[in-house]
């Protein structure tokens, strides 16, 4: 590995006929920064410079016929071979509606893969034979239809930067976010103290550091218990949440 790679803490190689796209997360934001610092290292591969067909095309017809074109198996294959050849143990994804739906408990346990290599499709998708014989896994970021992989992948690799230290710089507000530990952030207020009638809760002003901690826990609790309860059935309660969420309860029922 070069010396300027020694902090990488993730690589990203990305097979795509749209690698511009990319910009929207090497060149803005956190994820820019990130790149800057080498703490992740994002490399497009252009699927058209694998074909060699004329004017670079890179679709055929589908066998049995049908609407829309598929992507061939020959460019993607040595497209893949290529991207394997640079970034060894890397394990390979296509972003297919058809995979895994994509969830933040996962990321941990993909950041110590390291190095991943995302396919992504255009038109119909791609030749099946690409995924029996190169493809490790199938990802989807949630069930609906995009006109490629190329959003999928930014969204995963955005979140998934997110959790890499160095990138966000306070661990624990990356650690209060949704969906760790099953909660739902609590919610957030900035100046003024008023505004249009609304004030921000009198606790948030008080200094009283403990206070300020169960209002918010007592917070995260209820937005979950409210919006996602499927989260809290995957969390285990600490004593001291089951008596937040108890309270909140009560007073609930008590006025209604
Ligand atoms: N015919 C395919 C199907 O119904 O399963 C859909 C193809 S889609 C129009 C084109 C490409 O977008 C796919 O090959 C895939 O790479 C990407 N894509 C579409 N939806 C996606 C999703 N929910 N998650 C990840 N990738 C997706």
């Amino acid at each position: 590995m070069k010396k300027k790679y020694k902090k990488t803490l993730m690589w990203f190689e990305i097979i795509t006929i749209f690698p511009e796209m990319f910009q929207a997360i090497t060149d803005y934001g956190v994820t820019g920064k990130a790149i800057k610092k080498n703490i992740i290292h994002i490399n497009l591969c252009n699927l058209r410079n694998f074909s060699k067909k004329k004017y670079k095309s890179i679709d055929d017809r589908p066998y049995g016929g049908g609407s829309g074109m598929l992507m061939s198996f020959q460019p993607l294959y040595k497209a893949i071979q290529h991207v394997k050849s640079k970034i060894k143990n890397a394990i390979v994804i296509y972003l297919s509606p058809q995979g895994t739906t994509f969830k933040q408990e996962k990321i941990p346990e993909l950041i110590k893969r390291k190095k991943i290599i995302f396919v992504c499709g255009r038109y119909e998708g791609i030749d099946q034979r690409i995924i029996d014989d190169q493809i490790d896994e199938e990802w989807s970021i949630g069930d609906y239809v995009l006109t490629g992989g190329e959003l999928a992948g930014m969204i995963i690799i955005d979140s998934i930067s997110r959790f890499l230290p160095g990138v966000v710089h306070k661990k624990e507000s990356v650690e209060k976010d949704s969906f760790s530990k099953y909660l739902l952030d609590y919610p957030h207020y900035t100046r003024p103290e008023t505004i249009k009638n609304m004030k921000v809760p009198s606790v948030l002003l008080s200094g009283h550091h403990d206070n300020i901690r169960i209002w918010r826990l007592q917070e995260s609790l209820r937005k979950t218990w409210i919006k996602r309860p499927d989260l809290l059935k995957k969390k285990t309660l600490t004593q001291e949440e089951k008596s937040l969420l108890n309270d909140f309860k009560k007073k609930l029922k008590k006025n209604n």
